[in-house]
Formats: C-alpha cells, structure tokens, sequence
C-alpha cells in the first residue's frame, strides 16, 4: 500500500495533474467528500487529507509515504526524517514582511527600533530578522495576520503574499521579501528504501511533469 498526504484547495488542485501523469485517479473530490481516506483507481494506492502544516508530520512518522508541502511549512517543521527530492513548482507565492501603509518600517529598522511582528512563521520570522541584526517580538497567529496591525497587536507581519490583494484591502504593503514559496515532494526516507519500486515511478511521473 502507498500512502499519499495532501491538504484540501489549491495544493490538492494542483497536484491533480502531477497524480494524473502517474496514473493515479482519486475515487472522490475532498471538497464534496467528508472521507479523510481517499481510494485511487489503484487498489494499493490511497490519499489523506491533512491540514497544510501537518504534512509533513504525517510523513516524518511513517502514516504516510509521500506528501506534498509548501517550503513555508517545510522549514517551519524543519524537515527531519524527510527526502525532498523535487520542487513540483506549484502553490507558488512569496514570503514577505508587510507594514501599515504609512508606517516607515524602513526607518524603524534603520533606527534600531524593536519591531512586534505577527506571523504563523516564527521561525522563519525570527531567522529572518536575526540574521538582519533586527531586534523583533515575534508573536505566533493561527490565521488573519493582516489583522494585527490594525488593531495594535503588532508594528509587521510576516506572511505569504501571491496577488497582493489581501494586503492592499487591509491597507498594508510588502515591505521586504524573504524567500519564494513552492511546494516539495516530500517522502518518508525509511520508505524510499523499502517501497522503492512503487515510489521511484511517482517521483519520475512527476518530475517529467512539472512546469519549469
Ligand atoms: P488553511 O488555509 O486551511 O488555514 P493553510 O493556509 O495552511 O491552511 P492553504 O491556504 O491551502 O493552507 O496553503 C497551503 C500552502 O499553499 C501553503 O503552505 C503555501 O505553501 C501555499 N500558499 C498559501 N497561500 C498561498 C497563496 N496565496 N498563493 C499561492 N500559494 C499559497
Ligand atoms: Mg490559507
């Protein structure tokens, strides 16, 4: 049996293709489906659907074989016990710190002030600004960073950006771009041994696939 991890929206819509040219033909939609447990029209091949950050988890452990996860999540986990073999290139966006429009972060930063930043990336966040040499509070959200600075939770956020549009509406701008963001195919290193003339042909489909 191989075990695939993925997460509902946009990662699990753009995998379609990738899991298409493997030959790998999920039974049912997760977006009208409530089954955790996908079957493929492989009968040792199945998907479940996890939460984004807990890809990686379930791959690290074993529960699952292969995974695919942003490389936001990835160096948020920190990535022990995975293979990362292949950028499949999709979910891309943009890691940013963002500031109120007319908060002058640049002079902030200049001035050596210390900056509260919100984020669902602290780690990232704080590699960020450390190897910056700026002093910042970090303060861990679960979502909607683009609410803390409006109500005073924090001077900055770090956060993904794609469009722009979320910021502009909550009349903030990037300010500093910190990494771009794709999604990984991750595999569960005890696996790649064991399993490995299943998995080797869904790495190959895969990587002849990815846009470039
Ligand atoms: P949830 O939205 O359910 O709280 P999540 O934000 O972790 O969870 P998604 O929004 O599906 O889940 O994001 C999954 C991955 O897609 C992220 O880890 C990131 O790599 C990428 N991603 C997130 N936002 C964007 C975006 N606006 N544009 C492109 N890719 C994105
Ligand atoms: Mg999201």
């Amino acid at each position: 049996m191989l075990t695939i991890a993925l997460s509902k929206g946009r990662i699990f819509d753009e995998t379609l293709p990738l899991l298409a040219a493997a030959n790998i033909i999920p039974a049912e939609d997760p977006e009208s489906s409530r089954k955790l447990i996908l079957a493929t029209n492989h009968p040792d091949v199945r998907l479940v659907i996890v939460r984004a950050t807990d890809v990686p988890t379930y791959v690290q452990h074993g529960a699952a074989d292969l995974g695919i996860a942003g490389r936001d999540v990835l160096i948020e986990h920190g990535g022990a016990g995975l293979y990362q073999p292949l950028d499949l290139n999709i979910a891309c966006c943009k890691m940013m710190v963002a500031a109120p429009n007319g908060f002058d972060y640049a002079a902030a930063v200049q001035h050596g002030a210390r900056l509260s930043v919100a984020t669902k990336y602290p780690n990232i966040a704080r590699e960020h600004f450390a190897a910056k040499g700026v002093h910042v509070d970090v303060i861990k959200l679960y979502g909607s960073m683009e609410l803390a600075p409006l109500v005073g939770l924090a001077d900055a956020i770090v956060d993904l950006v794609s469009t722009g549009g979320t910021l502009k509406a909550n009349n903030l701008t990037p300010v500093e771009h910190i990494l771009d963001i794709s999604s990984q195919l991750i595999v569960n290193q005890a696996a790649l041994k064991l399993k490995h003339a299943a998995i080797r042909p869904v790495i190959d489909a895969f990587a002849a696939t990815v846009k470039r």
